[in-house]
C-alpha cells in the first residue's frame, strides 16, 4: 500500500481525500498556493508544501510545481480530486512518467472522455443511448442547420471541450442557430482554447440522472447506483439526491448493467460516473467524468462504502473484492452544495468567517472545510460546504435535511444556506417532481 499521497486540491475535497488516507495509515502531504496558508486542508495535511501565488494558474493547476512537491515530499501517489486537474490526462501521464500512482482513471481514458465527441461515439459503439444529435463535430454554420433541420428544433450547441455548463447554447428556432452557434463557439474558444462544437436535441423537461461506476484493473466493474442532480442554476448542479425519486429500482438495474458492461468493455479502471439526461422513461448519455464527483457522499451514504478508499485500493492494484449483487442500497441521501454567494442573487461573498456552527445528529454529515476566522479567499470555486443527509426514507431525510439546516450557522459571508431552506420547503421538491428546469423557474431566473 502506498505510504504517502500528495493531494493536488484544496477544501473540502482534499479534506475528503485526507480522511480517507488516514483511516488506511497513509500519510498525507497538502498543496496550497500563498492564499490558502491558513486553510484546514493545510492545517491537517502531515506535511503542506506551497506550490505558488493565488492564482491557480500558478499553483493548483502548476504541475511542475506539484511534481516537485511530490519528489522533496518523497510522495508515492497523487489524488487530483475533482476540478482543477483531475480530468488533464498530461497530468495524469507525467504522474505515471515521474515514478509516481496517479489515482484514478487510465490517461488514455481520461483523453477519450474529455472530448465529448469521441465520448458519444464510444459509448455508442458499445451499446449505451444517447442523445439524438450530430454525428460527431459541427464544422459550421451550414451543417449545423441541416443537422437541425434533422432533429428538430429546440437543438443545443455544445463545446466537445465542455464543462460547468460552459460553452453550451440553445437556439429555440432556426432563426436563433446562427447566433447560438457562433457564441458556443466563441465561448469555447475562450474557456477551453478549443472551438470544436457539436449538436444536440434539447430536451424539454428530462431529469439529470448518472451511475456511479467502480472498476478495478483485473476487469471487475460495479455500479453504486443512481443519483438524481437535476435541480442545477446554469447548468450546475445545487442539490443532489440517491436514489433518484423518478426511478424504480428495476429501471436502476437495467441501465446499472448497461453501463457496467460497456465499461468492462472499455477496459476502464478507478472511479467514473455516467452521466444521462431521463425523459419519458429513456436514457440518454450526454458525458462521462473520469474522476470522483461533488455530489459523490450521497452515493456513499446509500451503499455503505468510502469512495476513495475504493479509489486508492484500486490505483494500489487490489481487487474490488466484492460483486454487483453485494453492492446494496440502504435508504435516501440528500446533498446540498452550500457556496458563498447570496442567496438571491448569487453575487459572489468572500470574506471572513466570524461564526460556524456545523449540524449533527443521526444521519447528518457536513464536508467542509471552513472554521470560525477563515476568510474564503475570492479566486476559487464559491462552495464552502456540502450539507448531506442519510435516512431509511426520502420524506424523512426531507426532515433531517431541514432541521439540519436550521442548526447551521455560517455567519460573516453570504451563503446559500436561506436558498436550500426554501427548496426543502416546496411542495413539488416534497413530492420529488422537479425536471433540470425547475430550479430556474424556482429562483426566477429562467433565462439561465
Ligand atoms: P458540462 O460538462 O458543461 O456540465 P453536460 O453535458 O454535463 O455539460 O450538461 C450539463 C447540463 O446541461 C445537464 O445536466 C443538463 O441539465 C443540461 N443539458 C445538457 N445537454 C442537454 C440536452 N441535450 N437537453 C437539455 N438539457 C441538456
Amino acid at each position: 500500500m502506498f505510504q504517502k499521497i500528495l493531494i493536488a486540491n484544496r477544501g473540502e475535497i482534499a479534506l475528503r481525500i485526507q480522511r480517507a488516507c488516514r483511516e488506511l495509515g497513509i500519510g498525507t502531504v497538502a498543496v496550497h498556493s500563498t492564499a490558502d496558508s491558513d486553510a484546514m486542508h493545510v492545517r491537517l495535511a502531515d506535511e503542506s508544501v506551497c506550490i505558488g501565488p493565488p492564482a491557480a494558474k500558478d499553483s493548483y493547476l502548476n504541475i511542475p510545481a506539484i511534481l516537485s512537491a511530490a519528489a522533496i515530499t518523497g510522495a508515492d501517489a497523487i489524488h487530483p480530486g475533482y476540478g482543477f486537474l483531475s480530468e488533464n490526462a498530461r497530468f495524469a501521464e507525467m504522474v505515471e512518467a515521474h515514478g509516481l500512482t496517479f489515482i484514478g482513471p487510465s490517461p488514455a481514458h481520461i483523453r477519450m472522455m474529455g472530448d465529448k465527441i469521441a465520448a458519444k461515439s464510444a459509448m455508442a459503439g458499445l451499446g449505451v443511448p444517447l442523445v439524438p444529435g450530430s454525428d460527431g463535430e459541427v464544422p459550421d454554420l451550414a451543417t449545423a442547420r441541416a443537422v437541425a433541420g434533422e432533429i428538430g428544433y429546440p437543438v443545443l450547441v455544445k463545446a466537445a471541450a465542455g464543462g460547468g455548463g460552459r460553452g453550451m447554447k440553445v437556439a429555440q428556432t432556426a432563426a436563433e442557430l446562427d447566433e447560438a452557434f457562433r457564441t458556443a463557439r466563441s465561448e469555447s474558444a475562450a474557456a477551453f482554447g478549443n472551438d470544436q462544437v457539436y449538436l444536440e436535441k434539447y430536451l424539454d423537461r428530462p431529469r439529470h440522472i448518472e451511475f456511479q461506476v467502480m472498476a478495478d484493473s483485473h476487469g471487475s466493474v460495479v455500479h453504486f447506483g443512481e443519483r438524481d442532480c437535476s435541480l442545477q442554476r446554469r447548468h450546475q448542479k445545487l442539490l443532489e439526491e440517491a436514489g433518484s425519486p423518478a426511478l424504480s429500482a428495476g429501471a436502476r438495474d437495467r441501465m446499472g448493467a448497461t453501463v457496467t458492461a460497456a465499461l468492462r468493455e472499455l477496459g476502464y479502471r478507478n472511479a467514473g460516473t455516467l452521466e444521462f439526461l431521463y425523459q419519458d422513461g429513456q436514457f440518454a448519455f450526454i458525458e462521462m467524468n473520469t474522476r470522483l464527483q461533488v455530489e459523490h457522499p450521497v452515493t456513499e451514504m446509500v451503499c455503505g462504502i468510502d469512495l476513495v478508499r475504493e479509489q486508492i485500493r484500486i490505483a494500489d492494484g487490489e481487487k474490488l473484492g466484492y460483486t454487483q449483487a453485494d453492492v446494496r442500497f440502504s435508504g435516501h441521501a440528500i446533498e446540498c452544495r452550500i457556496t458563498a454567494e447570496h442567496p438571491d442573487t448569487f453575487v459572489p461573498s468572500p470574506g471572513r468567517v466570524t461564526a460556524f456552527h456545523a449540524p449533527g445528529g443521526l444521519g447528518v454529515r457536513v464536508d467542509s472545510a471552513l472554521y470560525a476566522g477563515y476568510v474564503v479567499p475570492p479566486y476559487y470555486d464559491s462552495m464552502v460546504a456540502k450539507l448531506i443527509v442519510h435516512a431509511p426514507t426520502r420524506a424523512e431525510a426531507i426532515a433531517r435535511l431541514r432541521r439540519a439546516l436550521d442548526e447551521f450557522a455560517v455567519l460573516g459571508i453570504e451563503t446559500t444556506l436561506a436558498l436550500h431552506r426554501r427548496i426543502v420547503d416546496d411542495p413539488s421538491f416534497q413530492r420529488g417532481d422537479y425536471t433540470i428546469h425547475w430550479l430556474e423557474h424556482f429562483v426566477g431566473d429562467p433565462s439561465s
